[in-house]
């Protein structure tokens, strides 16, 4: 496996100076999301829908260092770690927490910590706790993992049954062992859409999991800036910004990879190129340029840092293993659908061996991978 760079691994945070996309893809879970937006009065939504605009106010937007987007939970958050209850601001790259295996709880590492201000924020109540989140925070629910912004009153989620408690003095009261912890189903008694500015966090584990003020919930995970659609002059201001911040690390991510082409010399060293290839089969699942295609482009882009994510991830033939080789990605993400889409997708023993080839040729970051769902 290909030693991946440390500052890589780091930098995390979300920026959407260019939003809304043209792509159609018939999985996009983002369109159904900018609708609910739009109809909450959020900019540029409201004004623009899911058509494409430039987000001008976000170009001067303060930029941490920072890689990828996703939200989740916030900051007083309570997360459980093997020494007890800790704030999840508190949490770091490297700290053992709490998650889910095989049904089991077991220590999960925390391998990046995601950070950011979103425009709105859910907060979902069961019979016991509850949590402010991200729109897109998934809990485990009876119906498989769900995002909050799916939640319905009455929905059965899993949380944790015996509590972990700090003291006054912030010092843990009753530290359970991974095998004391008992789980069980609460209904969710209120999902409510709160206001604007809260700073929100998502953890990725080893485990893909993790329990947020006593809720087993999954790691997180919005707009195509490279599509043809896209003006020279959006691009150019983004890439200006980009420029302006030596020290911080941007990743791109796109299924129209031929237009990073058109920018190859202004792109500048802190610059991840990335690609979304579900497969090499044209499932016409979108109106999105054809694998092939977004491929070819891959393998002409002369750039250190790419990326590919398949995700989700369709059935494919076995040149598609070829295909990742001759693009030479840095990282490379694999995940199954989170959306119940009921996509074509490979059975679990192709992916697993789709991985096992990856492992060889790329640094690997499996996210939700599954069954398939005409596996169960
Ligand atoms: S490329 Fe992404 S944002 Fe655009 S339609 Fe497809 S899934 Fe939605």
């Amino acid at each position: 496996m290909r030693e991946v760079n440390v500052k890589f691994e780091e930098i995390n945070y979300s920026w959407n100076p260019i939003t809304g996309c043209l792509h159609m893809c018939s999985y996009c879970w983002a369109r159904k999301f900018a609708k609910r937006l739009a109809s909450m009065g959020v900019e540029p939504y409201k004004t623009h829908g899911f058509s494409p605009a430039l987000a001008e106010w976000r170009l001067r937007q303060r930029i941490p260092n920072g890689r990828f987007i996703f939200v989740c939970v916030a900051g007083e958050t309570l997360i459980d770690t093997i020494n007890g209850p800790s704030e999840v601001k508190d949490v770091g790259v490297g700290d053992v927490i709490l998650g889910l295996h095989g049904g089991f709880i077991t220590p999960s590492t925390v391998i990046a910590k995601t950070v950011v201000e979103t425009e709105v924020a859910y907060r979902i109540v069961t019979d016991s706790t509850e949590i402010i989140c991200s729109p897109t925070h998934r809990m485990l629910t009876l119906r498989g993992y769900v995002a909050a912004k799916d939640l319905k009153v009455g929905d059965g989620v899993c949380v944790r049954l015996n509590k972990q408690r700090k003291n006054d003095k912030g010092d843990c009261e009753s530290r359970l062992r991974c095998r004391d912890i008992k789980l069980g189903w609460e209904r969710v008694r209120e999902v409510e859409v709160e206001g604007s500015g809260e700073v929100l966090y998502d953890l990725t584990t080893t485990t893909h999991n993790y329990i947020s003020n006593g809720i087993v919930s999954h790691n997180c995970d919005m707009s195509d800036m490279w599509g043809d659609w896209i003006p020279v002059e959006w691009i150019d201001k983004v890439l200006r910004v980009v420029r302006l911040k030596p020290r911080s690390k941007f990743f791109f991510l796109t299924k129209n990879p031929k237009r990073y082409l058109e920018f190859e010399d202004k792109f500048s060293g802190n610059v991840v190129l990335g690609v979304t290839l579900e497969t090499n089969r044209d499932y016409k699942l979108t109106r999105a340029p054809p694998p092939r295609e977004r491929y070819e482009a891959m393998v002409r882009l002369n750039w250190r840092w790419k990326a590919v994510v398949i995700e989700p991830i369709l059935d494919f033939d076995e040149e598609f293993i070829d295909w990742i080789y001759n693009i030479s990605p840095e990282i490379v993400y694999v995940g199954y659908d989170n959306y119940g889409n009921r996509l074509p997708e490979p059975k679990l023993e192709k992916t697993r061996i789709l991985l096992e080839a990856l492992e060889g040729i790329t640094a690997l970051r499996p996210k939700t991978i599954r069954k398939a769902w005409y596996e169960e």
